[in-house]
């Protein structure tokens, strides 16, 4: 559903994608690890249509995504994509219903049932009564699970997740990581997921690794 070819692309003079390629199936979900600075947020930011390469090709439902112009690849990231941070990235002046509901206003939903369609991800998220609190007030794992509901509400085809639980303990990295992977799953979600950790690249069907900008099978060490 999703692919990169031969993607290229730097920073000024710092090469971050040597020629990266990769490609996911629908309702894939995909643990993207490798070393920091290799490559995995930038390789993320190209697949999502956030950023443009300078060479090769992205491919989404088969269109080509970087030849479309800025406007259209935000209607594209805004209808078809869902996005999770590793700092959750709450709007802090909106409640949590509200953060949860904003991708739905943003595409024409009206305030009602888009508030209606938040509510509905606190109860299967174990977050009842938190959906009036603001984002301060709010543990990281909470927060986390708000920031996932935000990514899944408006039930994008890729859900993209940067570190999602980069933030959190290891229980709660896992507690996060069983909701984003059950609710990816029922709604038929493709995932690309990055991490460091192996604990959680183990909740994807597939591990691919990022080195250099470039993209390969991880290495098996033999035991
Ligand atoms: P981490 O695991 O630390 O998040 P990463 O694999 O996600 O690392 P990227 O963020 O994709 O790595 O960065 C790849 C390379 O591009 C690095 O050398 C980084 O310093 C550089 N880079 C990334 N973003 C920018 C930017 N906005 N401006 C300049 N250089 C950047
Ligand atoms: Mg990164």
């Amino acid at each position: 559903v999703i692919e990169a070819r031969d993607v290229k692309l730097s920073f000024g003079r710092t090469p971050a994608l040597r020629g990266a390629t990769l490609s996911v199936s629908a309702g894939e979900i995909v643990a993207v690890m490798g070393p920091s600075g290799s490559g995995k947020s930038t390789l993320l930011h190209c697949l999502a249509g956030i950023l443009v390469p300078d060479s090769g090709e992205i491919h989404f439902a088969g269109n080509r995504v970087d030849t479309l112009t800025e406007a259209a690849r935000s209607s594209l990231r805004r209808d078809r994509f869902g996005f999770v941070f590793q700092f959750g990235q709450l709007v802090p002046e909106l409640t949590a219903a509200e953060n949860v509901a904003l991708p739905l206003l943003l595409s024409g939903v009206r305030r009602p049932r888009a508030l209606r369609r938040a509510y509905a991800w606190f109860e299967r998220l174990g977050l009842d009564g938190l959906e009036q609190r603001r984002s301060g007030e709010l543990s990281g794992g909470q927060a986390q699970r708000v920031a996932l509901a935000r990514g899944l509400v408006a039930e994008p085809q890729v859900l993209f997740a940067d570190e999602p639980t980069g933030a959190l303990d290891s229980l709660t990295g896992e507690q996060v990581m069983d909701l984003l992977v059950s609710a990816a799953r029922e709604q038929g979600t493709t995932v690309i997921l990055v991490t460091h950790e192996p604990r959680i690249a183990a909740y994807a069907d597939r591990e691919v690794m990022v080195r250099d900008g470039r993209v390969n099978a991880p290495d098996r060490i033999a035991s």
